[in-house]
């Protein structure tokens, strides 16, 4: 029986796809509307951490204090969650991956499980803003407590202040969207993630997306993207 994974699937997104850029780039309200029109799992290793944290687990108690401070949590705490989480079943038809990789070695051990796992490269997808304009989306930005739908209150805000559109649930700023732990989170990502774009650059699977693009613009010419083979 053939291997299942990404590369044997004949429908759906059929490989993994990777949304790549800084803090506040706009990845999680893309991931999850292209997720959504694909109906594939859309994997945020920050949304697992912070699952962690809720529950308190022994793995959410090492990571809370390295997110509040808004550094990288290490490498082998995020690889074995996310190994675990692609090997179920539902990632079969592709997946796509917000805030992961985040470290060359990430990138490196990601690069193994897919050729190993799914025998695919996978497609990376760049968001390109203007860093000036990260703070305000970062300070502004508003997550749903129950269905995690993401809003700003200056350039999305929701129609009654402080509740979701969708389901009435509570809008909630994450502890790391203060300005002090937003400066340490872009310098990190400077400093541990941008060189991936050069690194997937070079092999010809990166795609730039402009993220300063109205969010609906910026949807259509993501699946514009996954639809090109
Ligand atoms: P995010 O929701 O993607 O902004 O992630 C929130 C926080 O979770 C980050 O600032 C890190 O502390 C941690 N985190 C999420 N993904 C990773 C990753 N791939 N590698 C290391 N730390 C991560």
């Amino acid at each position: 029986m053939p291997e299942a994974g990404v590369a044997s699937t004949s429908r759906g997104l059929g490989r993994a796809v990777i949304f790549l850029g800084p803090p506040g780039a706009g990845k999680g309200t893309q991931t999850r509307k292209i997720a959504e029109s694909y109906n594939v799992p859309h994997l945020s290793t920050g949304d697992m951490f912070r699952e962690h944290v809720g529950r308190g687990t022994p793995l959410g108690q090492r990571a809370k204090p390295i997110m509040e401070r808004g550094e990288l949590v290490p490498d082998d705490l995020v690889l074995s969650m996310v190994e675990d989480r692609i090997s179920r079943p539902d990632c079969g038809d592709g997946f796509i991956l917000d805030g992961f990789p985040r470290t060359l070695p990430q990138a490196e051990k990601l690069d193994e499980i897919l050729r190993r796992r799914f025998k695919s490269e996978p497609l990376v997808v760049h968001f390109v803003v203007d860093p000036n304009q990260l703070m305000r989306r970062l300070t502004g930005r508003r997550t749903c407590a129950i269905g995690g739908e993401i809003y700003n209150v200056y350039d999305h805000p929701p129609k009654v202040p402080g509740r979701c559109d969708r389901d009435g649930g509570e809008l909630v700023q994450r502890p790391d969207d203060r300005e002090e732990v937003i400066a340490e989170r872009l310098a990190a990502y400077e400093r541990q993630t941008r060189p991936l774009v050069d690194y997937y650059r070079g092999r010809g699977v990166l795609k730039d997306v402009d993220g300063m693009d109205a969010p609906a613009a910026v949807t259509k010419n993501v699946l514009e993207l996954l639809a090109q083979k």
